[in-house]
Parts: structure tokens; sequence; C-alpha cells
């Protein structure tokens, strides 16, 4: 028995949106996309799309399960037992994909929990969406987010530690090229782990077949790290013309996670985050703005990423990023596409997620009326009308993993 939503409007992923479209989904696939609702079997079960569009599942690329959205996310989680961070964690992954977030890029957990995390969905035991672990984040000795990453010096240290991650299961590999906002006493304009580190450690990712991404802030970690060979630069807050033109011609993916930077601002000090990273952000906030509308007009591959679980940052509430995106200069549906097709190319499985075509895993979302036309819709996490990952709807009591 298939399941089919008949009759609306489908944004497809790829630029083009259907009205009066019905698609067909068979098992865990995407079997047909069809101009007409006649000739289904009959014991195919109808969704009605109505007012509502289908959307491809939305892709966020840079969250981070294990962190809790806290005034100061870093410090709770160093003074937290393993298993409070884990139920949380689990926690976090249920209200994500409630909120028609099928699948996740974890920027850096903690103790391998992303790691477990993954398991744990994958094999039933909870409800969630795909991850694409990371593992510890590489960083240098006091670097940026040192105290939940792995610490590594030299470039043989730093092969070493993305070995580890590899060994232990990560999906891809992330490296912390400058200082950054929510560490004490580093600053996100100073580069961090040189040039040389990082070329290893890519190298070794490469080798086994891993993408590399990078927290990436001010410009010469940002240089270093393109010139390692780095796939996607995340935040990225001081981007020059070299910079720009660099990512361009080779097809480097941004990620500025605006939503971070967002409600670190609207905060502030009064609501508990330390006054050192509100200072830091009110620094980076206006050169980050800058940076994202120039990229976007140069043509750099933009995706949304979120960095979910930094301060009142909420897991569930990542689809905030897309209504900013548009704010910064990207169509609307540029934003929904970075959300959606270009964020599978930088997890680099596109050929499995990311539009809805003929073939393609059927992790769909129901969202309530027209985003395109109103994309401020998605800041309610109401509009999510209905979720779909791998042929299964959520509240469905059959529901296994895929
Ligand atoms: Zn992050």
């Amino acid at each position: 028995m298939g399941t089919a939503f008949v009759d609306g409007r489908v944004f497809v992923g790829n630029g083009k949106v259907l009205e009066h479209a019905t698609v067909l989904v068979e098992d865990d696939k995407i079997v047909s996309i069809r101009d007409t609702a006649s000739g289904l079997a009959k014991d195919t079960r109808r969704v009605p799309i109505g007012d509502d569009t289908l959307f491809p599942g939305f892709i966020d690329c840079h969250v981070h399960l294990v962190m809790d959205a806290s005034p100061d996310p870093i410090a709770a989680l160093a003074g937290q037992s393993a298993v409070i961070t884990t139920i949380k964690a689990v926690k976090n992954a249920q209200k994500t994909l409630e909120a028609g977030i099928t699948t996740v890029r974890d920027m850096g957990g903690k103790g391998g929990i992303d790691l477990g995390l993954k398991q744990a969905i994958e094999s039933g035991l909870i409800k969630g969406p795909r991850v694409l672990a990371s593992g510890s984040l590489i960083c240098m000795t006091g670097g940026h987010g040192w105290p939940i990453g792995r610490e590594a010096d030299g470039p043989d240290d730093v092969r070493r530690a993305a070995r580890e991650q590899i060994k232990a299961g990560a999906d891809q590999v992330k490296f912390m090229a400058t200082g950054g906002v929510l560490t004490s006493a580093v600053e996100p304009g100073s580069a961090q782990l040189s040039y040389e580190e990082m070329k290893a450690g890519i190298e070794e990712a490469h080798k086994a077949g891993k993408k590399t991404a990078t927290h990436a802030m001010g410009s010469q970690g940002i240089l270093d790290a393109l010139h390692a060979g780095i796939d996607s630069i995340e935040h990225g807050i001081y981007l020059t013309d070299e910079i720009i033109s660099f990512m361009k011609e080779n097809s480097v993916f941004y990620i500025p996670t605006i939503a971070a930077m967002y409600h670190i601002g609207k905060m502030g000090v009064e609501a508990g985050i330390p006054a050192w990273a509100v200072e830091k952000n009110n620094i980076v906030t206006p050169h980050h703005k800058k940076s994202i509308k120039k990229a976007r007009k140069a043509g750099v591959a933009i995706a949304m990423g979120t960095d979910v679980g930094t301060p009142f940052n909420y897991h569930g509430k990542n689809l905030m990023e897309i209504p900013l995106l548009v704010k910064h200069g990207l169509s609307p549906v540029e934003a929904l596409m970075a959300a959606t097709n270009t964020a599978s190319q930088v997890l680099g499985i596109q050929n499995i997620i990311g539009t809805i075509e003929q073939g393609k895993m059927a992790d769909l979302v129901l969202v309530k009326h027209n985003p395109v036309e109103n994309i401020d819709i998605l800041n309610d996490v109401d509009a999510i009308a209905r979720v779909m990952k791998g042929g299964q709807f959520l509240e469905d009591e059959s529901y296994k993993p895929v």
C-alpha cells in the first residue's frame, strides 16, 4: 500500500513549484510525481495537499544536539553528567524531527553522544532526524570549542584526531579555523588551527571519503581552511573579495548560521548570556550581514544551518533561519532551496534527499499555506502540518526507523 499526496502545490527543491501535482510514495521512496490523481491503486492512502505546500524534508547543516540553548550552553555542558546530556539530546532530536527537519548535520558533540544518538535513531530506539555526526570537533589547545573538542597541535596530531573521529563513526570532520563567540578568551577574528594542520586533517577525511567543515570567522583562518581544501565554511563573518571568489570558483559552500548571532543579539546580557559573548557578538554582527549579502550577490552557494543549541536558539525552531536568510538578501525560493537541495549537496547525499523527485527518499513535509509567498510563516512551528521520514508519518503507530 502506497501513500499519495494528492492534487496540490509541490516545492520540488530544484527551483520549480508545481501546482495540482500528486506525489506517490511506496515503501521509503518517492515513486512518481503526476499531474493527475487518477489511476492510483484503490488501497492507496490519500493525503490531500489542499491549500498547503509539500516540501522535501528540511535539512539543517549545523546543529549541536548535545547543546541545550541555555544562556551559556558550553558551561552548562561542562557541569552536566553524560546521562543528562544524552537525555536532553534525545529530546532535542525528537523536537527537530517534529519541526520538519528530517536530516541534520551535527557540528560537534561531546564524548561520542552524537554518534550514539545517530545509532539510536537508525536502530529505531528513538525518533529523530537522519543524523550526519562529526564526533568531537577538532581545535587547537585552548582554541574555540575546546571544552567539548579534541584538542590537537601540529599536523601529525590533527591528522590523528581526524582519524580518531572517522574510526568512531563520524560522517564528516569539523575543524576550528578561528576563534569564536561562545568560548571566553578567544577572538573571532584570529586564526587558530594553521593551514598545515588543517591540510593534514582534511587530507585524512578526504582519503576516507568524508566531507569537511570549518568553524571560520576571521579572514585569515577562512583563507587557510580554503587553501587546505575545506568543503564548507560555517559562520564566515569576515568574507573578503578574495575569499568569495575562491569559494565560488571551488564550489565551497557557505553556511552563515544567522540564527546564532540573531538570538544572542536579541536576548543579551539581561537574559544571562555572558557579557564577553554578547560583546563579541555585537562586534561581528554588522560584518556578518555584509558578508552574506556580498556572497549571495556573487553567487556563492549558501545553505541553511542554524547552530541550534547556542543561546536561545532552540531545537525545533530551526526553520527560523529561512526568513532570516530572506532578510539578508536571498529570495524566498533561494532560501527554501538552501534548506533542501543546496543543503543536501553540502552533505554529499543529493542523490538520496533534498528534492521531490522519483527515486528519492520519501522525506516529505506538508507546510500550511504557501511559504514562498509568506516566508514568515516558518517562524511559527505550527506551520508544519505533517512530517514524513522515509515513507512513514511520525504519528503512525507502526513507525519504524529508516
Ligand atoms: Zn556550531
